[in-house]
């Protein structure tokens, strides 16, 4: 059956108005469960709108009071939990335990933001001069927009609002258009925990929302996360008008795998980082760095093990790997399997013959990997974001580490090795925001931040965390003094410490 979705604005649905819909499908069926009306200008309008008369109010209320919200949305989020995941396996088609990980990871932000009366102190210099005080402070910004992929329906947007509204902020989300359910949810949940109406509004659309929500005089900041065209698109255009812009985008993540590394480990490391979530994870390792003559015996384990991957309906209990997000999406990665093939790469493990019974009609494909990848190659070069793992080999350390820094994208690497030494000179000398040493998806917890270097970010701060708080509020400078200190007389010079 299929159900009709709305937009989310004011505290209430809101059915949308533009005759322009798109169909969300359950990737595992191949089945269309969603019909998501896509918005007008004309509704962001209306969103934007709510979120703006909501904000007075909002950035009124003691931080105190705002975290206690926080604190009432992470216990319904608590409870649930299941219903969540199952939204977000539904839609999306991943592993029902790695919805519900993802899950996990969005609450952590919230219990993060949930400290915002601490996270929010200000500091005080007493008698910087005589009878003179002088203060800082962070004010929240007003009205900010989240526009986020398909990839993590839950985690990603939940990187961005618990932080913007426990500063004080309203917010506009605009998620991907072919996973919304779990904003909705979401959005009903805020205000079932009490968030009064118009703290936080969801939109659903394509690019005329997005461009909608740039254009409006009224959004002061955008967050973006998804590929890196529209990153550096939303980015250019949103600073062009003044606005505040983090915009997240594409990755390539390398794990270097060092002759003394523990090549189980590595294994049971690039099956998981590779394949899990059908490699549509912005941190997915998508390249196995073979330095000297480990490549082998890394490709020797790692055969058998890809051919037996599970991959099914991801609510199936066994399954390990579930289909991709659309049959287009499916499409152009076996798209780039012809490609990887045509320029001369080795297709060690080949995944376009799956068939899932019962599931025909499923986005499938099986796990594949590359052998002796060139980085002219265009699977070497760009993101394909589907379950294929390419191995380059590279004769030492130096030249796994020239290689990974002459990549055009550097989200997140890892490093598997026992040598301390090894470690240490590749986690300072490596360009790349987020770093794992032994471990191959280093995505760093809700009090620090997130956030990739050169064209994986556009920006300067990273996603939540402490960098999170400062991107959602304004930094502010109070002097102050009382007429009993003031001097008579005017001053003429640059005033200094007396
Ligand atoms: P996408 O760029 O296609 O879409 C992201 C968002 O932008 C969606 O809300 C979409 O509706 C909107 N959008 C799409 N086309 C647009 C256009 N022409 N103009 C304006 N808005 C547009 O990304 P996706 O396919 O949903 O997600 C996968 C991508 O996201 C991958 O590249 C992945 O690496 C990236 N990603 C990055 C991170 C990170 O932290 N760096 C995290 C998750 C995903």
């Amino acid at each position: 059956m299929k159900k009709n979705l709305s937009h989310y604005i004011n505290g209430q649905p809101y059915d949308g108005r533009s005759n322009r819909y798109a169909d969300g499908f359950n990737p595992a069926t191949g089945e269309i469960i969603t019909s998501v009306p896509l918005a007008s200008t004309d509704e962001v309008a209306l969103a934007v709108a709510a979120a703006k008369a909501a904000f007075p109010a909002w950035s009124e209320t003691p931080a105190l009071k705002r975290a206690r919200v926080l604190f009432n949305f992470k216990a319904l989020l608590d409870k649930h939990q299941d219903e969540l995941a199952e939204l977000i396996t539904r839609e999306h088609g991943k592993v029902f335990s790695d919805a519900k990980g993802e899950v996990m990871r969005g609450i952590e932000v919230v219990e993060f933001a949930c400290g915002i009366p601490q996270l929010f102190k200000g500091q005080y210099s007493d008698q910087i001069g005589g009878g003179i005080d002088n203060w800082s402070m962070r004010q929240a910004l007003g009205v900010v927009a989240g526009i986020t992929p398909f990839n993590f329906p839950m985690m990603v947007p939940c990187w961005m609002f618990p932080v913007a509204i426990a500063c004080g902020n309203t917010f506009v989300l605009k998620p991907s258009e072919r996973d919304p359910s779990a904003s909705l949810r979401l959005a009903e949940l805020l205000t079932e925990a009490g968030l009064p109406p118009g703290v936080f509004n969801v939109v659903h659309g394509d690019k005329q929302a997005v461009d909608a929500l740039i254009a409006h005089p009224d959004v002061e900041a955008l967050s973006f996360v998804g590929s890196t065209p529209i990153a550096e698109y939303i980015y250019a255009e949103g600073t062009r008008r003044g606005k505040r812009v983090q915009a997240l985008g594409g990755a390539k993540n390398h794990l270097v795998v060092m002759p003394d590394a523990d090549l189980d480990q590595v294994t049971d490391a690039l099956m998981g980082a590779a394949y899990g979530s059908a490699g549509e994870r912005c941190m997915a390792i998508s390249v196995a760095v073979a330095v000297g003559d480990v490549a082998d015996k890394v490709i020797e384990r790692l055969i058998p093990r890809v051919k037996a991957l599970v991959v099914k309906d991801g609510m199936q209990g066994d399954a390990e790997m579930g289909p991709l997000v659309t049959a287009q999406h499916r499409n152009k990665v076996i798209g780039y399997i012809e490609d990887g093939v045509a320029a001369g790469a080795e297709l060690v493990v080949d995944g376009r013959g799956l068939k899932v019974p019962g599931a025909e009609k499923g986005f499938f494909l099986g796990g594949t990997l590359f052998d002796k990848v060139k980085p002219a190659m265009n699977i070497y070069r760009e993101e394909i974001f589907g379950p294929v793992l390419c191995v380059v080999r590279v004769p030492d350390f130096a030249a796994a580490v020239e290689l990974i820094n002459a990549h055009e994208f550097g989200n997140g690497v890892a490093c598997f090795t026992s040598d301390g030494g090894v470690a240490r000179a590749f986690a300072r000398q490596i360009k790349v925001g987020m770093v794992g040493i032994n471990v191959p998806i280093p995505v760093p917890m809700a009090w620090h931040s997130f956030g990739g270097w050169k064209r994986s970010l556009f920006g300067d701060h990273h996603a939540y965390g402490e960098e999170g708080i400062r991107f959602y509020s304004r930094y502010k400078s109070v002097m102050q003094r009382w007429p009993d200190s003031i001097a008579k007389g005017a001053e003429f010079t640059m005033p200094v410490a007396k």
